[in-house]
Formats: structure tokens, C-alpha cells, sequence
């Protein structure tokens, strides 16, 4: 029997070929009687081809497994690597780079690795809710040292790994424990949010937050939108340096965020992936959190130790939920185990080592505040010089919003067809919405930057 080989077939054909299994076309085969054995006979476009039954039954099990697209952040970082140009430049993944565009990793960090090893620790389990001195210092960290539910032993915390798991445990203890079938981000958000939350089982809704046309935050809308929020329904927030924008609320829009959402009995989930690297001042940063906690509100929380100490590949965080009461907290931090323990058992040592270091002690906390600050600063200064090097070119673009916005990204307003134009022609990658990393640019590759964008955009751009 001749088939016209179907894609997958042909797929599988190509394979083993690939993997060297015996396979011949018309024009190689020599034995006619053998084609009567019942071997199968595949159509490849013109050619006829014959699988050994050895072959067949080697058949490789991913044969039909489809090629995934690159993801959409990390996949950029891949092509900036295989590009052999120059002058190449990476402002896709947020990543902290110093001024000579190298990774940076904070003294503090260094000497507190230094104290690790000398002590000759073991490399036993961590419990499943990781280290509790640990979760005590970033809690203290996030909601501060006079916080009351802290102060009360309400506050049910567990190790995670780095926000990405906090995210992940949340979403499937808001599934699973709670019975959520949805969760609200907003729009846009950071772009492993949505599928976060639908691996978890949930499905994602959103709420406005921008507008592209003036780029700033369309507060009316994103207030509107909230009141029409089902009741008891989570709601996510980022607590400051928003994840593209770089818009966040000011202090009295809170206020008004912090009243509707109690007026709707939402449940705010805080995302602190950047506490500190926004303006430099961790306290500063946990503002929209910590008036939330004052109005009383049961939030639950993600925190992120890769931006501000650094520690991206340690994947150090924290989850917490601020509860009624000490009983409350311990029946939510033994549902959270509950979905830890199958998920990867328990977090890992090193990192949240490196984090207790630092926060136990008051002169190493001061160390960080300053070098955090550092970093921020210097972004700040990156933003200046972007936005005055395009209007020294003549750019008749309104760039204001770059310096307007706070925290790792500039959401610089390029299309998708200027965003591919900056890669095509220049060799820079950024994301596909236009975000650009702040922290990849520096004094050196900044006026190639800003000559960049000009060219892609002449004047077009809002
Ligand atoms: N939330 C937001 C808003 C982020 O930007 C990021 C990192 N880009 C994360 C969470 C998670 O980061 P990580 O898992 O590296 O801590």
C-alpha cells in the first residue's frame, strides 16, 4: 500500500533519517520482493519511500513533538548572542548592568558570600517553607519594623523561589485552596504574569492601567475598571517601578485604589519585584503596600530579591498573606506547603543566606541601601541622557515620558515595526511593546541608542 506521507509522518520519516535508521527511496531500492513484506511505503512529495520495520520500531517518542516558540524575553537575549555584530546591544531582559554594560553583583553581596564559605556550612534540605529567619527579615523589609500585623504574628510567610515561584504558588493557592477561577492584572503587565497564572489553573482578566496615546496612566479608566471587578475577586498590583510602564500610582491615587478595592472586597496580591531599585529608597518603594496594610487591608505579597541585591540567577523571594490572626496565619502558610511540596519540595540555601546577611545586620542593610541606590541612580542618569541625546538630534518626538518613568524600564512608545527595525538595522533588542531596559544602556552605547531610535522613528513615535 502507497500513502501520501502526512506531515507528521514525513516528520517522523526525516527523523529517523536523522537518527540513521535504515530508510530508502525508489531510485536506492533494489528489492522489489521485499516491498510485498508489508513495509511501509510513504510518499514524500515525488519520492517513494520504504521504512524498515527496524526502523519503524525505532521510531524516536519526540518525533512529534512541535518546536515551542522562543519566549518572548528570554528568546532575545539567544538571538543577541548569536549576532556577531559589534556594537550589538541588549536591552531586552531587565537585568542590571553597570556602566561598562557588565553584569554588576552589589560589595555587600561579594563579602556576604565571602562569610558563607569561611563558615564551612552543610547542604542540608531546607524545610518546605524555606528559612524562617530568612522570611522574617524580608517581611520586615517589605511591610517595616513597625509593621502591626508583623508585630501581631499575622503575617503567614514562606521561602519561594524568587517572585516568578511566589507568583506560581499563589496563583495555584487561589485555584486550588480558594476557589478563584480568575485573577485581574493590568494591562499591560509583565509578560509572564498571564501565563504564571494560567499554568496555575486560572484565568487571567485585565484591568486598563496605560495610555499609549500619552503615555501615562489612564487613572480614570483603571479606577472604573476596578469597581466593575467582581466582588472577592483578586486583584494584582505592582508596588512600585510598574512592569512595562514604569508609571506608578502617586500616593494619593493609592489612597483611591486602596478604597475602591475595599469597597469591591477585592483581595490585592502586591508583585515587589523592584523594593529600592525605583527611587533608591527601599522604604519609599513599599508605600502603596504599606498604606494598603494600614487600611486594614488582608493582602497578600511577592517579593523579588534579584533587582535590588542582584541575585537573579539565586532565585530568592518570599510569599506572604497578612491574616486575622496567628491562627488564621498558620492554616495559610500549611495550605502554601501543601502546594510547595510536589512543586520542588523546598527552596534553595544559598541565596536567602546571602539575604539573611545582610538584613540581620544594621551596617551591611546600610551598605545595600546605598549600593541599591547606586544602581537606581545611574538608570535615572541613563534616562536624562536618552531622552537629551534625541532631542539633540532634533527628534521632534515628545520624550518626556522616559525620565517621567520610575524603575528598570523606559515603555518608549516604539512600534512593533520600529521595535523590528532597531533590531534588523541596528543590532538592538528589545521587546516587541517597545519597552527598553534601562539598565543595559550606558555613557558608551547610549548615543548609538538614541541614533537608533531617531533613525526608526524620524518624528513618528508619540
Ligand atoms: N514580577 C515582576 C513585575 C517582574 O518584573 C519580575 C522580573 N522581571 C518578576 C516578578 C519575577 O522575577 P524573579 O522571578 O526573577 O524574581
Amino acid at each position: 500500500m502507497i500513502r501520501r506521507a502526512t506531515t507528521l509522518a514525513a516528520r517522523r520519516i526525516r527523523s529517523n533519517c536523522a537518527a540513521g535508521a535504515v530508510l530508502s527511496t525508489r531510485s536506492q531500492y533494489q528489492a522489489p520482493s521485499e516491498r510485498r513484506d508489508g513495509l511501509p511505503e510513504l510518499l514524500i512529495g515525488s519520492a517513494r519511500c520504504y521504512l524498515s520495520a527496524d526502523a519503524a520500531s525505532r521510531a524516536s517518542p519526540w518525533a512529534d513533538c512541535p518546536r515551542a516558540p522562543p519566549d518572548p524575553i528570554i528568546g532575545l537575549t539567544e538571538a543577541y548572542l548569536k549576532d556577531d555584530f559589534p556594537n550589538k546591544v541588549n536591552v531586552g531582559v531587565g537585568a542590571y548592568r553597570d556602566d561598562e554594560g557588565k553584569p554588576f553583583v552589589l560589595p555587600v553581596v561579594r563579602e556576604a558570600e565571602k562569610d558563607i564559605i569561611s563558615e564551612e556550612l552543610d547542604h542540608e534540605y531546607s524545610g518546605i517553607a524555606g528559612s524562617p529567619n530568612f522570611v522574617n527579615l524580608a517581611l520586615k523589609f517589605a511591610y517595616g519594623e513597625d509593621s502591626v500585623p508583623l508585630k501581631e504574628n499575622r503575617v503567614a510567610g514562606v521561602q519561594t523561589l524568587s517572585g516568578t515561584g511566589g507568583l506560581r504558588v499563589m496563583g495555584e493557592m487561589l485555584r486550588h485552596a480558594l476557589g478563584h477561577k480568575e485573577i485581574y492584572i493590568p494591562d499591560p503587565s509583565w509578560g509572564n504574569h498571564t501565563p504564571i497564572f494560567k499554568n496555575s489553573g486560572l484565568e487571567v482578566k485585565k484591568y486598563s492601567y496605560y495610555n499609549n496615546e500619552t503615555s501615562s496612566l489612564d487613572f480614570e479608566q483603571m479606577i472604573q475598571d476596578i469597581r466593575a471587578i467582581p466582588e472577592g475577586s483578586c486583584i494584582l498590583l505592582h508596588v512600585c517601578a510598574h512592569n512595562p510602564t514604569g508609571m506608578d500610582p502617586d500616593m494619593e491615587q493609592w489612597k483611591e485604589i486602596s478604597q475602591v478595592v475595599m469597597e469591591r472586597k477585592l483581595l490585592p496580591f502586591f508583585d515587589c519585584a523592584y523594593q529600592g531599585f525605583a527611587s533608591g529608597d527601599a522604604r519609599k518603594d513599599a508605600q502603596s503596600l504599606r498604606l494598603f496594610v494600614n487600611d486594614g487591608h488582608k493582602v497578600a505579597l511577592v517579593q523579588s530579591f534579584s533587582k535590588n541585591m542582584g541575585l537573579y540567577g539565586q532565585r530568592v523571594g518570599a510569599l506572604s498573606v497578612v491574616a486575622e490572626s496567628p491562627e488564621e496565619s498558620e492554616r495559610v502558610v500549611s495550605q502554601l506547603k501543601v502546594r510547595i511540596r510536589p512543586n520542588y519540595s523546598n527552596p534553595p540555601r544559598h541565596g536567602a543566606r546571602i539575604v539573611e546577611r545582610i538584613l540581620s545586620n544594621e551596617q551591611k542593610t546600610n551598605e545595600f541601601v546605598e549600593q541599591c541606590e547606586g544602581m537606581a541612580k545611574r538608570i535615572t542618569q541613563m534616562r536624562s541622557k536618552l531622552k537629551q541625546t534625541l532631542e539633540e538630534l532634533g527628534s521632534t518626538t515628545d520624550w518626556s515620558h522616559i525620565t517621567k518613568q520610575t524603575g528598570m524600564f523606559a515603555y518608549s512608545g516604539l512600534s512593533k515595526e520600529q521595535v523590528t527595525a532597531l533590531r534588523e538595522k541596528h543590532h538592538i533588542y528589545c521587546t516587541l511593546d517597545g519597552r527598553i531596559s534601562m539598565a543595559g544602556v550606558t555613557s558608551k552605547n547610549v548615543a548609538y541608542i538614541a541614533n537608533a531610535i531617531h533613525d526608526v522613528t524620524e518624528g513618528e513615535c508619540i
